[in-house]
């Protein structure tokens, strides 16, 4: 089968921060030949370092995030990590690149990806899983970018995350970011096809 001729569907990936998605996504987008485009977010979070406006996320102030979600222009929205930042995927970022054909992936939370099924009950869920608790502390660790409070902040929320894989289509346990995004590419031919 083609993947040009393939239906083009809204793809949502969840997991635990440290479970490798990005790695896994960015493998994704270079080795899967389906047109896939990556939604970009917005956040009230300040940027990191090398992370630029409009490419990593929208980034915008909390009165700016209000005005769009009292305006009704996020698909989803969520304060994630209980921090007072929000994280939400703004219709349009999906809308136009559907209709353009594209398949559109949303990084974001298990909350998002839950109330985004409401909307699009079609969509490809996948959860991207470290293999175990104690995998994702040591990579989390590796990392080094987190503080110790934050870092157990991160842990509490990523054992109840794991809780909710049970509720995504596919469970990809990432051991190595090549052959997990093959997989995923896969999964995502067959759905195309259905
Ligand atoms: P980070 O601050 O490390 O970039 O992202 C933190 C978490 O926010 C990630 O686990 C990611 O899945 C989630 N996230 C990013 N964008 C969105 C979004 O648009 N909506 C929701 N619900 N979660 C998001």
């Amino acid at each position: 089968m083609l993947a040009a001729s393939l239906k083009p569907r809204l793809i949502i990936v969840s997991g635990p921060s440290g479970a490798g998605k990005s790695t896994v996504v960015k493998r994704l987008l270079a080795d899967c030949p389906l047109p896939i485009q990556v939604s970009v977010s917005a956040t009230t979070r300040p940027p990191r370092p090398r992370e630029s406006d409009g490419v990593d996320y929208h980034f915008l102030s909390h009165d700016e995030f209000r005005r769009r979600r009292e305006a009704g222009e996020f698909l989803e929205c969520f304060e994630v990590f209980g921090r007072g930042d929000w994280y939400g995927t703004l219709h349009e970022s999906v809308t136009t690149g559907l209709s353009e054909g594209k398949w559109i992936l949303l990084e974001i939370d298990v909350h998002g990806a839950m109330a985004t099924l409401e909307t699009y009950p079609e969509a490809v869920t996948v959860f991207i899983h470290p293999g175990s608790l104690e995998e994702l502390e040591r990579r989390l660790r590796h990392r080094g970018s987190e503080t110790e409070d934050s870092l157990r902040r991160r842990l509490e929320v990523a054992r109840a995350e794991l809780e909710v894989a049970p509720r995504y289509r596919h469970t990809i346990v990432n051991h190595d970011p090549g052959q997990a995004a093959r997989e995923i590419c896969q999964l995502l031919m067959s759905a195309g096809d259905a």
